[in-house]
């Protein structure tokens, strides 16, 4: 019978002797080895009696278990929900009620923590542990190393992934095998993968990055991972050398660049690096070019739609911008207030349409109705601009625009400025509610290591760039920005921090 996502992703490997994972201090994985146990996932999965769209949640590190178990729940129609690791009881309680979860596997240290939970959503609890009546790898042990995939086609539900949670709290986002595959194949032709390549990977995998991008083109292609646990400047350095692709956000680039043992030799067999998730500062596609000879391809996804857009892989790579639509997505840049489409260089929301986008967020229909049109299209929360060749540079989020006095302000153009002032590393621009204006501009500087940061130069660069109403009217100088694991800035963070900074 076929089952789409798994026939694509997993099953043709089912005999292939060719690596699949490398794990420091492991032994290598074989692609053979990773789906037997797979299949006896999906067997103990039966047994324990999920069913075909079932919620099975996981918290448990990153490491092949939790891939095999992506695959346990292709095989077995099951809705695969991967959770951050990071979670506390209390959010893995939300996201399992929220989710009506019937599986929950977890570390064996959680497993005490959230019996209440299975009690009270009667969901049942399985662990990685070695042994013991709920230990997963126990019930697999003894089953066949062979499993019939059930019937699933493009349209059914194959993963619910929550939203990262920067604007709010975080949507479960609905993903059927189609959304899942629709990038894969095009990812795989654009960034040319084969089985030759191996991809260094250290970004999470309960994310839409490290899942359903890295995971899923390396899977279709056949090439081999190097898992690691997280992102660690020692173990990336170890490691880059045997690698020939790597997937990151800006962060990990940026943390790299402040090691002096990440040089042009270092990465002498690397063929691509990509980075996502969060933008990537101008700063750091030149420094990173200058030290590597390489050019970062940056590209632009969310939960909600995997990819829609990527930098050429020949050609132009355009600094400041996320690139091109992916051939089978389209963008349209819409009035925020009237829907109406705007032409290239205007700035508005991002829409997207295409066979990547979600069936909307469980268990919120009218989130859902808001933000999907009737036409197809997803109201990203991103604003934009289309040059006229059809590079997209994103702007910010329609809920970081600040309203102040009237003016529409984006704090990107701000931000851009402080990035190029004296001494600065980084910075974040928030609005605060102002008596009068509405909203007032506050800036959050970091300094480069070791600088203190001259006030008085900041003012005056910034009154040469910008329009007084643009201006800042409070800065803060401080160690470093809130980020969470993907390294976006919580805004939402820094404004509650300076919610009463104008009206006391
Ligand atoms: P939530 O929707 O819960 O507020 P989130 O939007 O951060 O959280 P994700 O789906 O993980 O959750 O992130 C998608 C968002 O990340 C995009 O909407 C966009 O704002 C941002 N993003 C992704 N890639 C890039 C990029 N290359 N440059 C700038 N921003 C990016
Ligand atoms: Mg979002």
């Amino acid at each position: 019978m076929p089952n789409l996502l798994y026939d694509t992703l997993f099953g043709r490997h089912t005999n292939s002797d060719a690596p699949f994972l490398f794990r420091p201090g492991t032994q290598e994985l074989t692609y053979r080895r990773f789906l037997a146990q797979s299949a006896q996932f999906a067997h103990a999965l039966e047994e324990v009696g999920v069913q075909k769209g079932d919620r099975v949640a996981v918290q448990i590190p990153k490491s092949a278990e939790a891939l095999a178990l992506y695959a346990a729940c292709a095989a077995k129609g099951a809705i695969f929900l991967p959770l951050n690791t990071a979670y506390t009881t209390s959010e893995v309680t939300y996201f399992v009620e929220d989710s009506g979860a019937t599986l929950l596997v977890v570390d064996p240290e959680r497993a005490e923590a959230l019996q209440p939970l299975a009690r009270s959503s009667g969901a049942q609890l399985l662990t990685l542990g070695a042994s013991g009546e709920g230990s997963l790898p126990a019930r697999a042990a003894d089953k066949p190393e062979q499993y019939q995939p059930v019937d699933r086609s493009a349209d059914d539900l194959a993963a619910f992934l929550y939203t990262s949670g920067t604007t709010g709290r975080s949507k479960g986002a609905m993903l059927t095998q189609g959304n899942l595959l629709s990038n894969a194949q095009t990812l795989v032709d654009l960034w040319r993968f084969s089985r030759d390549d191996v991809l260094l990977h250290a970004l999470p995998i309960f994310h839409t990055h490290g899942l359903f991008v890295a995971t899923n083109v390396m899977l279709l292609a056949g090439g081999a991972m190097i898992l690691l646990p997280g992102f660690d400047s020692d173990a990336m350095i170890r490691n880059l050398p045997n690698a020939t692709a790597m997937m990151g956000v800006p962060t990990f680039y940026t943390r790299l660049l402040d090691d002096p043992r990440f040089d042009r030799d270092l990465v002498a067999g690397m063929r691509l690096f990509v980075s996502g998730s969060a933008p990537l500062l101008s700063a750091t596609h030149e420094t990173f070019e200058a030290r590597t000879g390489h050019r970062i391809l940056e590209r632009y996804g969310m939960t909600e739609t995997n990819m829609n857009t990527s930098n050429p892989y020949d050609g132009d790579r355009r600094a400041g911008t996320v690139g091109l639509p992916l051939p089978e997505v389209e963008l349209q840049i819409c009035d925020p207030d009237t829907g109406a489409v705007l032409p290239s260089g205007a700035v508005g929301v991002i829409e997207v349409r295409g066979p990547n986008v979600f069936k909307g967020y469980w268990n919120m229909p009218e989130k859902t109705a808001e933000e999907l049109r009737d036409t197809g299209f997803f109201i990203t929360g991103d604003l934009g601009q289309l040059s006229d060749d059809g590079y997209l540079t994103i702007v910010g989020r329609s809920k970081d625009l600040i309203i102040s006095g009237g003016y529409n302000i984006y704090p990107k153009e701000v931000e851009q400025v402080l990035d190029r002032l004296p001494g600065v590393l980084e910075s974040a621009v928030i609005g605060a509610p102002h008596p009068d204006f509405g909203e007032g501009v506050v800036a959050v500087l970091v300094p480069k290591p070791g600088v203190e940061i001259d006030l008085d130069a900041i003012w005056a660069g910034l009154r040469d760039a910008l329009a007084k109403y643009k201006q800042p009217k409070v800065i803060e100088v401080t160690s470093a920005l809130p980020r969470n694991t993907m390294g976006k800035v919580q805004k939402n963070l820094l404004r509650a921090r300076f919610d009463g900074a104008f009206t006391g």
